[in-house]
């Protein structure tokens, strides 16, 4: 038990002043004027995020606009299924717009408007990102500029029409190899250039200090709903929780308020077609220290020291870094890391369609598969997966590469 009470100040001790999680996290950039915009954008979220009146503001969104909180459901049937472990599941995925994601995005557009900013900046991979702050960007009447990859804007038609209808403008990155990567630099670049007016929201709890602090922040209603919700539905604790990790934001969000508490605590990782370099994007699993993107933590790189090409089914999950807090609880031993490929997610998938009703996100079903494989071992007791968000956005690419789910599901109907 003692290897939990350590964990009672955890939440004084991490980050440092300077956004240190032991020694991951801080503030590597070199461009001046980048500097000067993160030292104001730290100082604005430690100071105005703490006010009883962002606080209770932020309260009434997450309450009348997101449809907060989100429900904590028993999946009894499948848990039946697959012997005596209990499953539950947090529906993120019926959060307002399908995800956690809208979490930080209500909250950064929250900060901006407190310190007088017109205009919202990020980047998007697959767009989900985009469409999250393009919605905080319409409820709090601020301009939205998502920077994004030639290549990503061809692939997820749906999501850049679902931006362009909130009012955002979709600007194409069209250098290097149009992807991610790019849609980044050039959203620093921007930001470096219209910081007086304009704040960076960043889409996942990594990138310099204060992003990984703020988004953690901003997630923890996740885990505190959901603790609360569990306690009072079954009367204790759940035994094991579980999440998905991409850059690792709902996965925190939901971790954070059990650290202290006698519960096992599992980060879901993508491990695509397999261990093979390119072939996954299982970052604290094979990673090794370094700096990306201005902060220092676990990341997937080739032998110049840049980002690796990583891969999973899941676009969510497939980012060469993650977020330092998770490379601090690895080392601390507090949170297990673990693997699930293309596959184990997609049949996790499908069981959760058939025998409960709901179609989730492929990222979320990397978790829910973790679960699964934990109940098939035929133990009592019970685990509470994050499950991050809807399969809605995946329906076109699990219809073309896996069909309905028929051959998955099979061997169960026996
Ligand atoms: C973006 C996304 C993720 C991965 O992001 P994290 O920052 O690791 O949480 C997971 N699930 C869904 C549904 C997403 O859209």
């Amino acid at each position: 038990m003692n290897k939990y009470r350590d964990f009672d100040n955890y939440l004084k001790e991490y980050p440092s002043e300077d956004g240190y999680f032991g020694r991951y996290g801080g503030n590597y950039l070199t461009d001046p004027e980048l500097i000067k915009a993160f030292a104001e954008y730290a100082e604005g979220y430690q100071t105005i995020a703490q006010s009883a009146r962002f606080i209770s503001e932020l309260r009434r969104i997450r309450k009348d606009f997101q449809g907060r909180p989100t429900p904590l459901y028993h999946c009894e049937r499948l848990s039946n299924l697959l012997g005596r472990m209990q499953i539950y599941i947090k529906r993120e995925d019926l959060n307002h717009t399908g995800a956690h994601k809208l979490n930080h995005c209500m909250g950064e557009g929250l900060l901006a408007k407190y310190m007088g900013k017109k205009k919202l900046i990020a980047e998007t991979g697959a767009g989900q990102h985009g469409v999250a702050l393009a919605t905080a960007a319409a409820y709090f009447g601020l301009e939205c500029d998502i920077y994004m990859g030639e290549v990503d804007i061809a692939k997820q038609a749906p999501n850049v029409s679902r931006m362009k209808m909130l009012g955002a403008r979709v600007i194409p990155v069209t250098f290097g190899n149009k992807t991610l990567k790019e849609a980044v630099d050039a959203a620093f670049e921007a930001y470096a250039r219209e910081y007086k007016d304009a704040i960076y929201c960043i889409g996942t709890a990594a990138g310099p200090h204060p992003f990984p602090l703020m988004v953690r922040d901003f997630q923890q209603v996740v885990g505190d709903e959901a603790r609360a919700q569990f306690l009072e539905q079954t009367g204790h604790l759940p035994d094991k929780i579980c999440a998905c990790v991409g850059g690792g934001s709902n996965s925190i969000g939901l971790f954070v308020p059990f650290l202290a508490d006698p519960v096992e605590i599992y980060g879901v990782e993508p491990l695509g077609r397999g261990p093979k370099m390119g072939d996954h994007a299982a970052t604290v699993t094979y990673g090794s220290e370094g700096v990306m993107h201005g902060f220092n933590s676990l990341m997937l790189s080739d032998e110049d020291g840049e980002p690796a090409p990583v891969y999973s089914n899941a676009s969510g999950l497939d980012y060469p870094a993650v977020g330092p807090e998770h490379a601090l609880l690895h080392d601390l031993g507090r949170v297990n890391y673990v693997t699930v490929d293309d596959e184990e997610a997609i049949e996790a998938l499908f069981m959760l369609c058939r025998f409960e009703g709901i179609i989730p996100a492929i990222e979320s079903s990397h978790a829910l598969a973790y679960a699964i494989r934990t109940a098939k071992e035929g133990r009592p007791g019970s685990i509470l997966v994050n499950l991050s968000g809807r399969g809605d956005k995946d329906l076109d690419y699990i219809a073309e590469h896996y069909g309905y789910g028929d051959k998955y599901i099979e061997k169960y109907l026996k």
